[in-house]
């Protein structure tokens, strides 16, 4: 028989029932050092008391309002996202899906108002992920994600990640936008280099064709800078946001140039939640925590230290681990032993990983991780890694 919640998961025997800073509860009283944020969600850790006091203090004056009237926690959340980034104007989503699917809806009817109503291509990279919509497993093209749900919409070219030259000849006079995450998540935190993102930007400039960044996973702070394309002093046209800027409330966004949004006049796009008061007003306080001056060089120096502690964990377990990849704390640990046994001997040790594709296993902390939880992280995951070793060699 069917279970009452649609089994699309395979899901771990663990029920939390409390969240703190960087703790999870389990229904047993066990304390889990969390260490994956509801996949980069939880950026500022569970039940961070700015963000609990701005939805209750919503939450006691209005819910929910449409998009036919004004909503001033939109506009002001719109209004910082502008002041901090390279865009011009913002929509509001409530899901890295929806964003996914504007982009793609914005970045063709751009080129359909330029009169090129042909140019409709979009071209994006093996190992992404930019959501579950029709559009969104069409862009990513893994044969997983779209096997049995044809027919496929068309319009994306799926290129080789990092193949420089590819890309150059994939570019034609059809081709709308390129797609693509600064950093990997679900792929297995594969990092584009700042020199690629600039080739990229490159392109675009050259051919017209806009950029559009997935920053769903490894925005709002997670790689250092607020956005990851910072780092390599380049500016995309479009932007998809989700995750962490609702720090655990539903929230998504897409940033945008003014040229890159030309042509979503009203009418073009619309949605029932996006936006609301209840979102927004949590939006605009991870924002400010965000961006608030010493936020981010904490978040680099405590990156650095993680990173370096878990350089010497590879090393020191070497039949578990091959390397340490990522940026910031948007990291991965590269296995010889399967992931999803480091993960579950985690979960034996009382630290939350997530897996992701190429074997990896993905460690996305709370910004706001102290020096000491990332000292008691590495202990646990040592001896996470130490049961797999034990394992592996019993058999
Ligand atoms: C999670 C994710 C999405 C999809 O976001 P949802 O909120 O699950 O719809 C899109 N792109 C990237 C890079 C993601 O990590």
């Amino acid at each position: 028989m069917i279970p009452s919640v649609l089994p699309t998961y395979n899901r771990a025997p663990l029920e939390f029932v409390k969240g703190e800073g960087s703790w999870l509860v389990e229904r047993d009283g066990r304390r889990f050092l969390d260490l994956g944020s509801g996949i980069a969600v939880n950026a500022l850790g569970h039940a961070h008391p700015d963000l609990v006091a701005a939805l209750h203090e919503q939450a006691q004056k209005l819910w929910h309002v449409s998009n036919l009237y004004t909503i001033p926690q939109q506009q002001r959340l719109a209004d910082l996202l502008v002041q901090h980034t390279f865009a011009d104007t913002v929509f509001f989503t409530n899901s890295g899906t929806e964003s996914c699917e504007l982009a793609v809806k914005m970045a063709r009817k751009y080129w359909y108002d330029q009169g090129d109503s042909n140019r409709v291509e979009i071209i994006t990279f093996e190992g992404s992920f930019h959501g579950r919509s029709t559009a969104a497993i069409a862009a990513a093209g893994s044969e997983k994600m779209v096997k049995g749900f044809g027919p496929v919409l068309g319009g994306f070219t799926h290129l080789p990640w990092g193949d420089h030259d590819a890309l150059r000849g994939a570019v034609t006079d059809r081709t709308a936008a390129i797609l693509i995450e600064p950093v990997q998540g679900e792929g297995g935190i594969r990092s584009l280099p700042d020199q690629c993102l600039k080739g990229l930007r490159r392109i675009c400039d050259e051919t017209g064709a806009l950029l559009i960044l997935d920053e769903v996973q490894c925005g709002m702070g997670r790689t250092g800078r607020l956005f990851a394309h910072e780092w390599a002093g380049i500016a995309p046209d479009i932007m998809m946001v989700a995750k962490g800027i609702g720090g655990g409330f539903p929230l998504g966004a897409v940033l945008a140039s003014e040229r890159a949004a030309s042509g979503m006049t009203a009418g073009t796009h619309g949605s029932t939640y996006g936006g609301n008061p209840l979102g927004c007003a949590v939006g605009s306080k991870v924002v400010e925590v965000v961006s608030a001056p010493g936020f981010l060089g904490q978040v680099n120096a405590r990156a650095g230290a993680l990173r370096q502690k878990l350089e010497a964990l590879v090393a020191s377990r070497p039949e578990v681990f091959e390397e340490v990849r990522g940026r910031g704390l948007i990291l991965g640990l590269v296995c010889k032993a399967p992931n999803t046994d480091v993960v579950k001997a985690g979960y034996d040790n009382l630290v939350i990983t997530v897996p992701a594709a190429d074997n990896v296993v993905r460690l996305l902390p709370p910004l706001n991780i102290t020096e000491d939880e990332i000292s008691e992280a590495l202990a646990r995951l040592d001896a996470a890694a130490a049961q797999v070793e034990t394992a592996a060699s019993s058999c």
